[in-house]
């Protein structure tokens, strides 16, 4: 097990669209080792394969003490909507309100290949949908509406993250900092 860096907006990785995992190997188990420690070190409600550099649809998350993952998922969106604050391990300090199904059924799969059914709602419901969003190259100020995006983009490029190379940034090779806004 080890604690991976998280990759950062910005880093090509996260706009990939993510391939499924189709092989359910040692390799894979300790991909989804490598998401859990990370994301529960960082701490976070999730954490998807391409924060670590790894573009394959496995994601991770810890909420309500609950921890566990989903491989290759397929979501269900219920109807009803919720709006709430959220955050990303790849946009560190940064919360925005945003809106999200309130309910969300994903099947997929687990790390030895069974398939599996995850449903929640409210705030598991929320990181269901953040992180296959990653999986699909999306990050959340995308939901975000035009206004609250632009203060956003400008909230990042204010950080000490966003604006040029931070620290962190020695860890992802492919970092772009500021040349992919
Ligand atoms: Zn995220």
């Amino acid at each position: 097990m080890a604690i991976q860096p998280i990759r950062l907006f910005g880093d090509p990785v996260l706009r990939a669209t993510a391939k499924p995992v189709t092989v359910f190997d040692k390799e894979l188990r300790t991909l989804v080792r490598d998401l859990t420690e990370t994301m529960l070190d960082a701490p976070g409600a999730g954490l998807a394969a391409p924060q670590l550099g790894v573009s394959l649809r496995v994601f991770t998350y810890h909420v309500d003490g609950v921890t566990g993952h989903l491989i290759n998922p397929d979501l269900s969106l219920s109807e009803d909507e919720q709006e709430g604050p959220e955050g990303c391990l790849s946009l560190p300090g940064l919360r925005y309100d945003t809106k999200r199904a309130y309910g969300v059924v994903a099947k997929g799969f687990n790390m030895y290949g069974d398939p599996v059914t995850l449903e929640g709602t409210q705030l598991l419901a929320r990181c269901i949908q953040h992180e296959t969003d990653h999986l699909d190259g999306i990050i959340f100020i995308d939901r975000l509406d035009r206004e609250q995006r632009k203060a956003a983009l400008k909230a990042i490029r204010d950080t000490d993250w966003g604006g040029g190379p931070a620290p962190v940034v020695k860890a992802s090779p492919h970092s772009t900092f500021g040349a992919a806004r």
